[in-house]
């Protein structure tokens, strides 16, 4: 039976536009390994048809009341909640994830990023110095202007969300750019928002492929920041371009986690804590627990079960673990895994699962690898896929140092009964974010700066608003 294949535009100046030029992008149901639906090829006049409407977005958005702004915002909030279903339906053909997980990430992760910030949008305030009858001092914060968002594939509403949210509330106009592996929920967002009563020109996406379009996005000279999320090798080619104009790149970059299980650890919670740590999203996560220390003492008997737990995870898009996002992407998967075999002794998995059922999708079986040196390439470099490399450690110090060997820090976890241990550790990991007996954020409430080569800037909670601000100093005198 044919595939209908459903083209859709980019979203300019508050409506649906074709592409300057012609061409359109495949974009494939991991799932299944079939097209089902085309976004425009983009290239420079696309852009700077963005630009120009963002340029005239931005002089309605910058001086609307930061109150009427927060209503807006908090409006879109609950349409994304009224329409879960059809934003999570989308996320979920374009990514592979189910869609029960999508609906996770619209309600609790998108929704509730735009209802926090919207709740910031009205209590962004500068500060006042007297200097005694010489001069009075105050400062003026505003948008930063134009903003470019950068958004990988793994994620665009919980991803995407993260920076469009605090720059809406700051009063920006924003071009987006989706990966072309996941553009549609993000397209989807900006019509949402426009229907909400985001001003036309104020939330733009463009689609197109990074190595046609990137240069042009970030190059561009009207642009006053870029948000970038996704690798590292990209991060520096548009951290170079940025140079070029002076303008202020934010980075969220790789991640490669470290998630140290100690002898005293209540067991059962570790293991499935360490399971998901990995295996969510296919570990097609940043902070995916992609690196499972455990205390020497329990090793042995923690590996045996957590082989168990991987070898019982159903396949399939609505089951425990669904595709990689691109055959691209298996392929790569699948070369670390060769290249694991070498390295570390493979406990399970390590090939494409054989059910006829999931032939035409990017499945790769759950994959552990056991007494894995900190040097081996599993252990250093981010596979983005569900790989696990466990290395077995003495005592904290030794699990510290094996944690902190690495030139990632965005997350870590550990598990242990002993609440000093735990804030010792947390203390001296160099990481973003330490969770302490779960895996994954608690919440998004609270800000976190990545360590090294995992980016820099505040992500999240109220310290991210200062990152789509501009801060001027006025001083009066009264001399
Ligand atoms: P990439 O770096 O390949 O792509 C990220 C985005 O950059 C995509 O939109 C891509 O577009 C675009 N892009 C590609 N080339 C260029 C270019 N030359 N100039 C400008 N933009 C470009 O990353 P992936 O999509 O493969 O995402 C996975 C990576 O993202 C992993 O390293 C992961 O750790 C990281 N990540 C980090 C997070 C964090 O919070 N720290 C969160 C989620 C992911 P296109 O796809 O169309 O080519």
């Amino acid at each position: 039976m044919a595939v209908s294949i459903k083209q859709f535009g980019m979203f300019i100046g508050g409506a649906w536009q074709p592409a300057a030029g012609d061409g359109y992008i495949d974009v494939y149901d991991p799932a299944k390994g079939e097209v089902f639906a085309q976004v425009p090829r983009g290239h420079k006049a696309d852009l700077d048809a963005a630009v120009a409407a963002a340029e005239r977005g931005l002089a309605v958005w910058r001086d609307t009341h930061p109150a009427e702004r927060a209503r807006i915002l908090f409006k879109l909030a609950q349409t994304i909640r009224a329409r879960a279903n059809e934003l999570a339906e989308i996320e979920s053909q374009d990514t592979g994830g189910s869609v029960q997980g999508a609906l996770w990430t619209v309600n609790d992760v998108c929704a509730r990023r735009f209802e926090y910030y919207a709740g910031i949008a009205d209590k962004v305030l500068g500060h006042t110095f007297v200097t005694p009858n010489a001069y009075f001092s105050y400062t003026l914060r505003g948008p930063r202007g134009v903003t470019v968002h950068i958004v990988p594939w793994n994620g665009p509403l919980w991803i995407g969300s993260r920076t469009i949210a605090p720059a809406l509330a700051a009063g920006n106009s924003l071009i987006v750019k989706p990966s072309s592996e996941a553009p549609l929920s993000l397209l989807k967002l900006a019509e949402m928002a426009s229907a909400c009563g985001v001003p036309a020109g104020v939330f733009n996406v463009i689609t197109g492929t990074g190595s046609e379009l990137g240069d042009a996005l970030t190059l561009h000279s009207r642009i006053d920041a870029i948000y970038f999320t996704g690798s590292g090798f990209t991060g520096k080619r548009v951290l170079k371009n940025a140079a070029e104009n002076f303008t202020p790149a934010m980075m969220e970059l790789g991640g490669k986690s470290p998630n140290i299980v100690m002898a005293d650890a209540d067991m059962e919670a570790a293991l499935n804590g360490a399971l998901w740590a990995i295996f969510a999203n296919a570990g097609q996560i940043c902070v995916a627990g992609s690196r499972l220390l455990v205390e020497k003492k329990i090793h042995a008997e923690f590996v045996d079960r957590l082989a168990e737990l991987a070898r019982g995870l159903q396949l399939g898009k609505e089951a425990d673990m669904g595709p990689l996002i691109s055959a691209r992407q298996r392929d790569s998967v699948l070369s670390y895994i060769a290249t694991g075999r070498h390295e570390a002794q493979l406990v399970t998995g390590g090939g494409v699962p054989d059910d006829p059922a999931l032939r035409g999708g990017y499945f790769v079986e759950p994959t552990i690898f056991d007494n894995v040196s900190p040097a081996a390439t599993i252990a250093k470099e981010e596979i983005f896929g569900p790989v696990l490399a466990v290395t077995p450690f003495d005592d904290i110090d030794e699990a510290i140092a094996i944690a902190n060997h690495s030139e990632y820090g965005l997350a870590s976890a550990v598990w242990t009964a002993n609440l000093k241990t735990a804030h010792i550790v947390a203390q001296r990991l160099e990481s973003a974010q330490v969770y302490i007996n779960h895996y994954f954020t608690a919440g998004y409430e609270l800000s976190r700066t990545p360590y090294k080569a995992s980016g820099f800037g505040s992500s999240e909670g109220p310290d991210a608003i200062y990152e789509y601000l501009r801060t001027k100093t006025v001083s009066i005198n009264l001399k």
